[in-house]
């Protein structure tokens, strides 16, 4: 059985975090910005001295081409995004493209016969950190984002670029006939962080990943009275927070009865007008919901409804913000993962991904699936985020083995 090299992956590890080196364990690499170049510049260099043709699309995604034993056949496909959220970690994305290079690389020096040509990508903006939305040209190719909307999206930073002049700028933009062909491109594989504590809790090496969480996204709004803090006496009051409150804790009581496997966070509360001598009048939280079983997605949208229109005299108004249905991956791909971990040796669970990758996109144009690697303590999108070498190698070889299981069909 082929395996990667343990050495050339730390060597990498450590490389790639120097772009965007923050001094105190982790990167801030905006996708287009000077560090994020810096990682692509690695990437070709690295790529094309193994014999790889590299080229890029008109969303700056670049693709890596180790050319098969038969040119006429599909490629097959890995990769991650090379950009992070501010001061993120060395993992997030990058050990995806990381990977996708050792198992290239791997497959150049040991001269391992292939049929497809295989080849490692680097999606542009997934994070959406200075450019929303989140995995944005993965979304252009995949038709779920319009075009000229994405590149109009302005730096939230500074205010004063568009994603389109930052691409202009870049010298990553390409050709759209560059884009993924599904014709062309028989498998993606997206070897990622687990980014949760489960992996790493339980001591398993890898995460066979069956496909993505469906989620829900809502707003409830309550409407009260703003009043004088010290004048209006507690009976005469409709405090919007108060029923806020009361709802949250509504909404915890009874989304605890449904399956454990569901996560639901409210991150974000507006009160206005958040004076401490005036009772609040409007508040507005968010509530976001995810299970992969969509059954269970339906549920929480029920506790929802089930809220009353009024609460301690204020009026309760909700609306959908978004969501996302539950996304499955490519059956036979998914078993080529969970063969290679055992044939590997290695403790591999079967599990969903609660966040969104860029994989989640591409499944809908080509057979996708993921691969896991365990996050120590399960910390992400923040300096302390870490995965071993050792989980990280053996991620690698887990990746090559499927590619390889992939090019034997
Ligand atoms: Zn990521």
């Amino acid at each position: 059985m082929y395996t990667c090299s343990e050495k050339r992956m730390e060597d990498k590890i450590t490389t790639f975090s120097k772009f965007g080196d923050t001094g105190h364990g982790g990167i801030t690499r905006y996708s287009l910005s000077k560090e994020a170049r810096q990682a692509r510049a690695e990437f070709q260099k690295r790529m094309e001295a193994i014999g790889c043709t590299v080229v890029t699309d008109d969303m700056a995604n670049m693709y890596a081409t180790l050319p098969g034993t038969d040119p006429d056949s599909p490629a097959i496909m890995s990769g991650s995004h090379l950009d992070s959220v501010l001061q993120g970690g060395n993992y997030d994305g990058v050990l995806g493209v990381m990977s996708a290079m050792e198992a290239l690389e791997t497959i150049a020096t040991e001269k391992i016969p292939h049929k497809h040509p295989m080849t490692a990508v680097v999606w542009t903006n997934e994070e959406g950190s200075r450019f929303e939305p989140a995995m944005m040209s993965s979304g252009v190719i995949t038709g779920k984002f319009d075009k000229a909307a994405m590149l109009a999206s302005v730096a939230k930073d500074t205010g004063d670029v568009t994603f389109g002049e930052a691409l202009d700028a870049s010298g990553y933009k390409g050709s759209e006939a560059n884009r993924v062909d599904p014709k062309k491109t028989c498998g993606l594989v997206e070897l990622h962080i687990e980014q949760g504590p489960i992996l790493y809790a339980e001591g398993f090496d890898i995460g066979i990943v069956e496909g993505v969480c469906g989620m829900i996204n809502y707003e409830i709004t309550f409407k009260g009275q703003a009043d004088h803090a010290g004048t209006t006496p507690m009976p005469y009051r409709k405090d919007a927070l108060w029923a806020c409150a009361k709802t949250l804790e509504y909404l915890h009581t009874e989304c605890d009865k449904l399956d454990k496997k569901l996560v639901y966070t409210t991150g974000k509360l507006y009160c206005h007008p958040n004076i401490h001598t005036i009772i609040p009048d409007e508040v507005k939280l968010t509530i976001d919901a995810r299970h992969q079983d969509p059954a269970v997605v339906a549920q929480v949208v029920d506790i929802i409804k089930a809220i009353p229109a009024v609460v301690e005299k204020c009026e309760v108004s909700y609306q959908e913000a978004w969501s996302r249905k539950t996304v499955e991956y490519y059956k036979e791909y998914v078993d080529d993962v969970e063969k290679s971990a055992i044939l590997l040796g290695y403790k591999a669970k079967r599990m969903y991904s609660g966040p969104g990758h860029d994989a989640q996109f591409l499944c809908d144009i080509i057979p996708t699936t993921m691969i896991f690697v365990p996050s120590i303590d399960g910390h992400s999108h923040c300096e302390q985020e870490k995965s071993s070498v050792e989980a990280c190698y053996k991620g690698a070889n887990v990746l090559l083995s499927t590619l390889l299981e992939i090019d034997k069909k």
